[in-house]
């Protein structure tokens, strides 16, 4: 039994306490104490409902070098995560029910956060031939996505989505047209012009998002089960007005946004310095203001990161030649609660519900509140102010966009189903 004393709670109904929360058999037993083995005091804390990442790249198997499930994993529960989704652009890419169940197996022999794989939608990720959905679902797949690549054939995508609705699996797209997009590493504009680099314009986004949610409505227009779309990592105000307009008129099209959208901008590409170069690639001042926008409005119902670890050595190349992508699992919460909620006065409850049940909502859970008798995977969030500090990550991804940030909200413990899987003495 563990007893988190005298701790505010905080989930998508609201803030409220100060509350005794005794944990034990895996649930929240009591919120009015009782006897335990491990007394925390949670005073001046916040205890909140475990986090599920809907986007992180594990890199496992495959390219180890970058990250590990043993490492991908133990950041995701110092970030407060208990329910991670990996992407299945690995190498080789998941694309068969025995890799998924590798996966699976492995993570559960960690004990850290639980894995859900992501598996592709076509087989190598190729854009060719579908994968066989039905036995990737069986064997633990909670959503099918050739993330990495573009979906350039609109046609696979819409027998992906056919095929995906009647076992409740979503269908997640990276959505950026890649003849459009070309070899852009930033976003195209003034900016990129000045810099003399190779611009990636907005319109390469809306204009797949635009493909995408037509290829949604053929599908549903040919399925008894309901398609699912789900756009990974929004970057543009037109994306945001498009989902709005889609999800306005019932559409089955959920949206995520990410960390680095959310608080960077293209401004930080001035240095050159490919630490921030990721696709999408940072946008301008008011496409982060209307991601937020979205936020609020409940256009973007989830946050995930897009953690995407590269080794140090691929991203000092330069601009031109170094990965996309950037890290953030361990670093996710703290940094939009710092910036979004104190800063901006982003409302506490809603930002957690983006952590927890908008992106349970896409993959069909239940959603999780702190209350007698619920699942015991949480996180307690101390508000006391510590910069970010890269070299500590157990990330194998060493640095970060937002390394010397001082930020609050870290977590401090982490529980999955009632075991401590994190916890900073
Ligand atoms: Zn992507």
């Amino acid at each position: 039994m563990i007893l988190i004393k005298n701790v505010n709670l905080v989930d998508a109904k609201g803030i409220r306490g100060p509350a005794d929360v005794l944990i034990g058999e895996g649930r929240i037993l009591s919120l009015e104490g009782g006897e335990a083995s491990l007394v925390v005091d949670g005073s001046g804390k916040l205890l909140a409902p475990g986090f599920l990442d809907l986007h992180a790249h594990l890199r496992e198997p495959g390219e180890e070098v970058k990250e590990d499930l043993a490492s991908g994993l133990l950041a995701a529960v110092r970030g407060g995560y208990t329910d991670v989704v990996s992407m299945p652009n690995t190498r080789p890419p998941v694309d068969t029910p025995e890799a998924v169940r590798a996966l699976k197996a492995k993570a559960l022999r960690l004990g850290l956060a639980r894995l859900h794989p992501g598996a592709a939608l076509t087989v190598g990720q190729e854009g060719e031939r579908l994968t066989q959905a039905g036995g990737l679902k069986e064997a633990g797949a909670v959503l099918l996505t050739d993330d990495g690549r573009t979906n350039e054939d609109a046609f696979i995508l819409a027998a992906g989505l056919l095929q995906a609705a009647p076992l409740g699996l979503p269908v997640a797209v990276h959505a950026e047209d890649a003849s459009l997009r070309r070899n852009g590493v930033m976003n195209d504009g003034s900016l990129a012009h000045r810099l003399g680099l190779p611009g990636n314009p907005p319109e390469a986004e809306a204009a797949r998002i635009a493909r995408d949610l037509e290829v949604l409505r053929y599908a549903l227009r040919r399925s008894k089960a309901t398609p699912r779309l789900h756009v990974q990592h929004l970057s543009t105000r037109r994306g945001v007005e498009l989902i709005r307009e889609a999800r306005r008129a019932g559409l089955p099209v959920t949206a995520e946004a990410t960390p680095h959208h959310l608080t960077l901008t293209e401004e930080a590409l001035k240095g050159f310095d490919p630490i921030f170069k990721v696709a999408p690639p940072l946008r301008a001042e008011e496409d982060r203001e209307a991601l937020l926008e979205g936020l609020l409005d409940g256009t973007l119902t989830a946050i995930a990161t897009d953690h995407a670890p590269h080794t140090q050595a691929e991203k000092e190349r330069d601009l031109l030649r170094a990965p996309f992508g950037i890290p953030s699992l361990e670093v996710a919460f703290p940094l939009l609660y710092t910036e979004l909620h104190l800063k901006r006065g982003f409302p506490l409850p809603r930002l957690v519900a983006l952590f927890t049940d908008g992106p349970r909502e896409v993959l069909g859970l239940k959603p999780l509140h702190l209350e007698e008798g619920a699942e015991a995977s949480l996180v307690l969030l101390d508000p006391k102010e510590a910069p970010v500090e890269p070299a500590r990550f157990a990330s194998k991804a060493r640095y970060s966009p937002w390394a010397g940030w001082v930020l609050a909200g870290w977590p401090v413990l982490t529980l999955v189903e009632g075991r401590v899987v994190h916890r900073v003495e």
